[in-house]
């Protein structure tokens, strides 16, 4: 007989490798807004396979182009000519707000961090970084480097010099209790502080909404406030759009729109939806700092014409379906109905988000204590409800986090609800 694919699982692969349910899912198709695993159970997919499902699962548009391009060339080299990754390039360069924008792709979200960081880093001559606490960026050397989410972040040993800055969580810590405009202020007294003892800081890294960490969002004016200080400092802006970017967030198209006050960032980072699956990660910066390295770069896989047909095809169908106006009307209804179950709740301390990127926080009722453990059991009872959501929270994963495709239906985002208000009373 042969042996559960679990066991095997945890033979062959890492221990750290995070997996969800007391019962592990093996996802084997998709269609749409649902999923189906191995025993045959349906769901409807509240997480979008980690908001890396954009559009839609098995979006004929993108399974087309991808198939079509396979049939003609899987992989060339960045060292040719390659239309589609020209015509993703200019496409995104137009949307992303930057001027004279250029852009590099990658293979991961992680991947196009570090690249962000190798060129604030080589521009300002600097390895210092400020970066959010509770933040999350990736898992490579560099990237832990810069995780203010130490559960996430497994090792302290970067190359980096990293300073971390109040502001990503509202609702804990020394200001929580402060109201919008004093939190701002004291986070921007914080990051001056800091300022004051270091020199030539490279560049602040953030997202625009902390997605591991729990899908919160600082203050709107909090990261315009920054801005200024860092202009006067002469240091850069890296927004981690990695989760907020195309759309998702309903009244923007790029997280860091929010903040609109403070102009584009510098360099922006994306990955995760732009390929719905398909391994497709980048950054934009200005030619200035894009172009700051002296020797030569290549990605081998960065760049794929099979990859890049896919986010074309996919970026395409986006924008034509305004799937941003969809999260915004759609994200609007289902926010407001998680509001109103939360209230019933005294379990649920927060509903929060913007457009289809709702997070719930999860307390031990009648206190201020976070609840991993209860939202570790709602997980569960969606599962067997025939609802899939992620979970984050910095260290004690107390959110429940919803972040559907971008198509998601108001029946859909109805019955997904329904589901949940089951799922949360019956902990
Ligand atoms: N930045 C953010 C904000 C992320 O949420 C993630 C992934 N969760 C990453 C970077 C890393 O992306 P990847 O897993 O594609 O390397």
């Amino acid at each position: 007989m042969t042996r559960p694919l679990y066991d095997r699982h945890r033979a062959v692969l890492p221990d750290w490798l995070a997996l969800y349910y007391r019962r592990p899912l093996e996802i084997t198709h998709g269609e749409g807004r649902h999923v189906w695993d191995a025993e045959g159970n349906k769901y409807l997919d509240f997480f979008g396979g980690i908001l890396t499902t954009m559009t839609a699962h098995a979006l004929p548009e993108v399974t087309k182009a991808v198939a079509e391009q396979a049939g003609r060339i899987i992989h060339s080299s960045t060292l040719y000519l390659n239309r589609q990754m020209v015509e993703l390039a200019e496409r995104i360069a137009q949307l992303s707000g930057i001027p004279d924008a250029r852009v590099f792709f990658t293979t991961s979200g992680t991947e196009a961090n570090d690249t962000a960081l190798l060129l604030a880093t080589a521009y300002r001559n600097s390895n210092q970084i400020l970066a959010m606490r509770n933040s999350y960026h990736g898992r490579s050397f560099s990237a832990v480097g810069i995780t203010g989410n130490h559960a996430w972040s497994p090792t302290s040993l970067s190359p980096l010099q990293t300073l971390y800055v109040h502001g990503g969580v509202r609702s804990r810590g020394p200001y929580a209790h402060l109201g919008d405009s004093q939190f701002i202020e004291a986070c921007v007294a914080d990051l001056e502080d800091l300022l004051g003892h270091t020199r030539n800081v490279a560049a602040l890294i953030a997202e625009p909404i902390q997605g591991v960490g729990g899908f919160t969002s600082p203050p709107d004016g909090l990261y315009a406030a920054f801005r200024e200080v860092l202009n006067r400092h002469g240091i850069l802006w890296i927004s981690d759009e990695v989760q907020t970017g195309w759309g998702r967030t309903g009244d923007h198209f790029w997280g860091w729109q929010a903040h609109a006050r403070s102009g584009p960032p510098d360099l922006l980072t994306f990955a995760k939806g732009i390929g719905n699956g398909m391994s497709i990660g980048g950054v934009v910066a200005r030619a200035e700092v894009m172009n700051c390295l002296d020797g030569n770069s290549i990605s081998t896989f960065g760049g794929s014409p099979v990859t890049m047909a896919a986010g074309l095809a996919n970026l395409g169908y986006l924008l034509e379906h305004d799937l941003q106006g969809n999260a915004r009307r759609v994200g609007g209804l289902l926010i407001e109905r998680l509001r109103a179950i939360g209230a019933q709740l005294p379990l649920v301390r927060e509903v929060r988000g913007r457009g289809l990127m709702a997070g719930i926080e999860l307390v031990e009722p009648g206190t201020d204590r976070a609840n991993p453990e209860a939202a570790a059991a709602v997980l569960e009872a969606a599962r067997e409800g025939g609802l899939l959501l992620g979970k984050g929270g910095g260290h004690d994963t107390s959110v429940l986090r919803i972040a559907p495709p971008l198509t998601l239906t108001v029946a859909e985002a109805e019955e997904g609800a329904a589901i949940l208000e089951r799922a949360l009373h019956s902990v």
